[in-house]
């Protein structure tokens, strides 16, 4: 089996309805404003944190303002993720059928356990994808981002798609927190770390680098074509 292909596809994993929005949800969004296709895998319905139907409508009203060009569902049980192998089978069926050449998923040090079994089972699962990212929500563990995506201008819509989560926007079980402020709070943290006012950080799994023509390259040639440039010769 070799790398995926480099497509524009870009499939994002969560375990629970707005795992992902808390997550990615402002670079799933700058993503589908370049063009990107959206894919998402929710893994269990939540269940545990509301009713089924209420949780997938909210998430099905999410993906639709990012433009997700499809939801998977796991129907796994919350709180209850089987073993890594059952999950491994599953991610690996939805990335042949997407071809992404990135994902964004969980991250393995959580105090939730679907979160650590997840994320587990994509460590296996991604191991020929070129690009795997962990994001953070807020019952992970020792997460030390490398890596920043600026969402400044996407901020706003990304406390949109948390708020489609309408049944979940209380359940901080921090008095008088919502996860509209823990979200703002947590962007303005990143951003700061990322040098801009409100950033999405990730840990990279695996980021497989392509070295691109330098941008400056036309600009050099033309110097070395009106003669000024340095003589490499000798
Ligand atoms: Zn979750």
């Amino acid at each position: 089996m070799n790398y995926s292909s480099n497509s524009n596809n870009i499939l994002a994993i969560g375990c629970h309805p707005d795992d992902i929005e808390f997550g990615c949800g402002g670079t799933l969004l700058k993503y589908a404003e370049k063009g990107y296709n959206i894919y998402l895998l929710i893994l269990t319905m939540g269940d545990v944190g509301g009713e089924r139907w209420i949780r997938r409508k909210e998430q099905e009203e999410s993906a639709k303002l990012i433009n997700v060009k499809k939801v998977f569902w796991g129907n796994f049980s919350d709180t209850d993720l089987p073993s890594t192998r059952t999950i491994i089978s599953l991610i690996e069926d939805v990335i042949n059928e997407t071809d992404p050449h990135s994902i964004l998923i969980n991250y393995f040090d959580d105090t939730h356990q679907d979160h650590r079994t997840a994320a587990e089972a994509a460590i296996s699962a991604t191991r020929f994808v070129r690009e795997v990212l962990f994001y953070e929500v807020p019952s992970s563990k020792n997460f030390q981002p490398d890596i920043f995506v600026d969402i400044r201008d996407v901020l706003d819509k990304k406390l949109d798609l948390l708020s489609t989560h309408a049944s979940q926007i209380n359940r901080t079980r921090v008095k008088d927190l919502t996860i509209l402020e823990s979200a703002r709070s947590c962007a303005n943290f990143r951003g700061y770390q990322g040098r801009v006012k409100y950033a999405e950080g990730f840990k990279a799994l695996r980021i497989l680098k392509e070295i691109h023509n330098c941008e400056y390259a036309d600009a050099r040639d033309n110097v070395l074509r009106g003669g000024i440039a340095f003589n490499t010769s000798n």
